[in-house]
């Protein structure tokens, strides 16, 4: 978005024309629908970029996490959604940092190749809420399998994907010393289970999310599929939470470069009172404010992914992005929608149907008050007010 020479322009490109197969009137249609974007997804993956975080050895692009996150800051820049596929790169790091080398061998060549979809992650409960520590569904050892049995809410894209992961209490939360022990991970073969003890019940929402309840009910899971050490989920979620914060406020990023792009072509276009609308101040003004605090926003996620890859501590820097990108994305939003005027609530704008998408990013993957208490007491050493 600055001045100086973008080392990813050919990358930015290049997912810019992809996406280009992929017009407005397209994700109208998906969202009309409520359907899931089946043919873009595909050409996603066929062309690699879903497997963009996966080594080379593995079959995969070995890219960065600021490539990853180029790749889908130009798939929101276009005016899609790259919700729909996201969660395949941001979960990725828990496989690959804390998999075994078995783990590894047998699923990521077939989720590079594009054979198997890892795109969703259960980590959220009915009762839970913020406070995962809180967590129910609960796994339990007996032999060589665990027998799983919960319940999750937002699930996203579970029922677009082979594979999940999911956060389990293997030790009660009363015999634990502290409340952050006893968690652990496991990868989910999604094709086994559903419909043997995994039930999955759709969840209508304001947005195309394809997000969902999903219930475990003895689910026999073997002891091969836990990811690393029993007990240390959460250590291993928290790691991966960076990534996410980061590719999400890339996401953002794009959101709020379409909208102020759509807004000012239609400023400079749209005649009332014998002069462009773009002439008058009170439209100028609020454009321009946005498109600074889109630009300070994008400083914020480049340098939490430097961090990031710098292998530095960057979980201030990670939320500090994903809450400044979030805002900056619902200002040009709200922006945008009233530079249309009444042109804004058609669906052939496609402003409406973006306005509601950016907006989740307010509340999830995690609500900005839960990231200001994370500055608050990690950044300014304020007491914990929860
Ligand atoms: C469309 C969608 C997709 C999602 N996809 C996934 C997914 O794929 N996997 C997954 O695991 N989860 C997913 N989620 C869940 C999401 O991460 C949670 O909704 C989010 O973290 C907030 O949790 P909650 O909804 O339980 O809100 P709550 O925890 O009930 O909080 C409600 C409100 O109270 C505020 N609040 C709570 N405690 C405090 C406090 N101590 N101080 C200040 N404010 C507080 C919160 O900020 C929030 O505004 C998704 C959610 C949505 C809506």
């Amino acid at each position: 978005m600055s001045n100086l020479p973008d080392p990813h322009a050919s990358l930015r490109r290049h997912v810019h024309n992809l996406c280009a197969q992929f017009p407005n009137t397209y994700w109208q249609q998906i969202d009309a629908e409520n359907a899931y974007p089946e043919a873009f997804v595909q050409a996603m993956t066929d062309a690699g970029y879903l497997a963009a975080l996966i080594p080379e050895a593995y079959g995969g692009g070995e890219s960065t996490l600021t490539e990853a996150s180029v790749i889908l800051e130009e798939i929101n820049h276009s005016g899609g959604n790259a919700a729909v596929c996201h969660a395949q790169m941001y979960i990725m790091g828990t496989l690959l940092r804390h998999g075994s080398p078995e783990q590894k061998a047998h699923y990521l060549p077939s989720i590079a190749a594009g054979k198997l979809r890892l795109q969703a992650f259960g980590v959220t409960e009915p009762d839970a809420g913020s406070d995962t520590t809180r967590i129910r569904t609960s796994a339990v050892r007996q032999g060589d399998h665990y027998l799983i049995n919960g319940q999750k809410i937002w699930t996203s894209r579970v029922a677009h994907s082979d594979l999940m992961l999911l956060l389990a209490r293997t030790t009660p939360l009363e015999q634990v010393e502290k409340r952050t022990h006893g968690l652990s991970i496991f990868l989910i073969d999604l094709r086994a289970t559903v419909g043997n003890g995994v039930t999955i019940q759709p969840i209508p929402t304001m947005i195309n999310h394809h997000t969902a309840q999903v219930f475990f009910d003895n689910v026999q899971v073997p002891i091969e599929n836990r990811i690393g050490e029993e007990g240390q989920g959460f250590r291993y979620l928290l790691e991966s939470l960076n990534a996410e914060r980061i590719l999400i406020a890339a996401e953002c990023i794009g959101d709020g470069r379409w909208f102020i792009e759509r807004a000012v072509n239609y400023a400079n276009e749209r005649i009332v009172f014998d002069r462009p609308i773009g002439q008058n101040q009170g439209i100028q003004f609020p454009l321009a404010r946005a498109h600074v605090n889109l630009r300070a926003a994008d400083l914020m996620r480049h340098q939490a992914a430097t961090l990031f890859e710098q292998q530095q501590p960057c979980g201030a820097e990670a939320n500090m992005a994903k809450l400044l990108a979030a805002d900056a994305a619902w200002e040009a939003a709200n922006v945008a929608l009233q530079t249309f005027g009444g042109f804004g609530f058609a669906r052939e704008y496609d402003i409406e149907r973006k306005f509601r998408e950016t907006r989740l990013y307010q509340v999830a993957p995690i609500s900005t008050n839960l990231i200001l208490s994370h500055i608050a007491q990690h950044e300014l050493g304020l007491p914990r007010s929860y």
